[in-house]
């Protein structure tokens, strides 16, 4: 294509919200064989709740809420948005079952009702991990848990089964070393997202789903949208290991995620594109960035590519 054609493509793009960062990725786009995804936040609206709570102490649930808050307070990642955004509800809108802290529900950002937290760090493909009243808190998956020496007892691992059959992640806390609950959460997918992905099959295109999160939640989640490839508890190194697998044979493969860590395998791919309201990270590692958040858009910019690469041919 012309220089010129380019640049007119460019902007077409811009004006749907699909920014294209240089004419080689705007090039590759017409060549995607591959199209894989990332599951939440992606896939999923990344708008997760919180639909079951279990605590297995006597601390009551406000308490719980608030420990576990705390604790997601400092991530970025979607689960632990929709914590947060459960307890802070749980604490001041229902005050009867809350603890009786003096709040002003006035006061939008209800300064000081989360615990002072020490220690904090993201655990990629696991959870969080920090200390709150210097007793460690651990939030998270079962690997996160495992990993730090505790064991789950069966009745809790049957919680967590049922929560995964329906789509949902099970998350689990510890403090101190004592398992104390689990919280189980949804997150919806995109309304457009199944339509996508048959409208990629159409173009001859292979939808893949890659995820940190379990199997049983993922399977669930890809027979929802349509994917039948999925690739599941990968860690974010492994996310581009599998990318670099389907290049192998000189596909090429285009990546859509919106993580820190989706990031490795953004870069691995020809075609990185990260959804607008992905982390910054996402978003310097992409060759695109879908502004409108909508997975339509992956097409938009594959059609791009082609049209401005085969009319001049
Ligand atoms: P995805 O690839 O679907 O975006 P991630 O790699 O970010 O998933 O996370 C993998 C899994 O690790 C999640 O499904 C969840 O079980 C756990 N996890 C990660 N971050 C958190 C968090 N902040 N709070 C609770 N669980 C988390
Ligand atoms: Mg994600």
């Amino acid at each position: 294509a012309t220089p010129t054609a380019v640049m007119v493509a460019t902007g077409v793009g811009a004006k749907n919200g699909v920014l294209i960062k240089g004419g080689d990725a705007l090039e590759r786009a017409q060549k995607v064989k591959y199209v894989t995804f990332d599951k939440t936040g992606t896939l999923t609206q990344g708008k997760a709740s919180v639909t079951t709570v279990k605590v297995f102490t006597s601390m009551d649930r406000g308490e719980f809420l608030t420990l576990v808050a705390s604790a997601e307070a400092s991530s970025e990642h979607p689960l632990a948005k929709a914590v947060v955004e459960y307890a802070r509800h749980f604490n001041f809108f229902e005050p009867s079952e809350a603890t009786n802290k003096q709040n002003d529900v006035n006061d939008v950002r209800y300064a000081g009702w989360l615990l002072d937290v020490a220690d904090f760090f993201a655990v990629p493909g696991r959870g969080v991990q920090c200390s709150i009243d210097g007793k460690r808190v651990l939030i998270g998956n079962r690997k996160l848990l495992t990993e730090n020496g505790l064991n789950i007892p069966t009745l809790v691992e049957d919680v967590i089964v049922e929560l995964e059959q329906s789509a949902q992640t099970g998350v689990l806390v510890a403090y101190d070393g004592v398992l104390i609950g689990v919280l189980g959460i949804a997150d919806p997918l995109k309304r457009e997202a199944a339509i996508v992905v048959e409208g990629l099959v159409k173009m001859g295109i292979r939808p893949v789903m890659v995820t940190g999160d379990n199997w049983r939640t993922a399977q669930a989640v890809a027979k929802e949208v349509g994917i039948h490839d999925v690739r599941a508890e990968v860690m974010p190194a492994g996310k581009a290991e599998v990318i670099r697998s389907f290049q192998k044979d000189g596909s090429i493969v285009a990546m859509v995620g919106d993580g820190i860590n989706d990031s490795p395998a953004l870069a691995a791919s020809d075609v990185g594109m990260a959804i607008g309201a992905g982390t910054d990270v996402a978003i310097e590692a992409a060759d695109y960035v879908l502004m409108r958040n909508n997975l339509e858009d992956v097409i938009t910019a594959i059609d791009l590519s082609r049209k401005t690469f085969l009319r001049i041919r």
